[in-house]
């Protein structure tokens, strides 16, 4: 059994990372199949994947320009299904209005 690091993240995701040889692949100097967990690291941020799909969350290490940057972005994408409903209805009240108006005026 060959021994592995392995990095517990944040986000309850896991890395391994190839630490040493057993003896036996020590010849072969390739790991086995059988994996050892050696050492488990505790890391206080989240794992690569997750710092770039939930910034919002676990993107504090990023620097604070990127973080403001993907904050619009998660805004953005997040007031993206109002806009094309909202927009028509601005230009229909609008044309009410003006409607109504004509219709007070004459
Ligand atoms: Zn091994
Ligand atoms: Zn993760």
């Amino acid at each position: 059994m060959c021994k592995y690091y392995a990095h517990a993240f944040v986000c309850q995701h896991t890395t391994s990372t190839f630490a040493r040889y057993c003896t036996a692949a020590n010849f072969t100097q390739k790991p086995c199949e059988q994996r050892q967990i050696w050492h488990t690291i505790g890391l206080d941020e989240a794992c690569d994947e997750c710092q770039m799909w939930f910034p919002d969350q676990y993107g504090s290490v990023l620097p604070r320009s990127s973080t403001k940057k993907s904050k619009a972005v998660a805004a953005a994408a997040a007031g993206a299904p109002p806009p094309p409903a909202a927009a028509p209805a601005m230009a229909g009240g609008a044309k009410t209005s003006g409607r109504a108006r004509k219709r007070c005026s004459s």
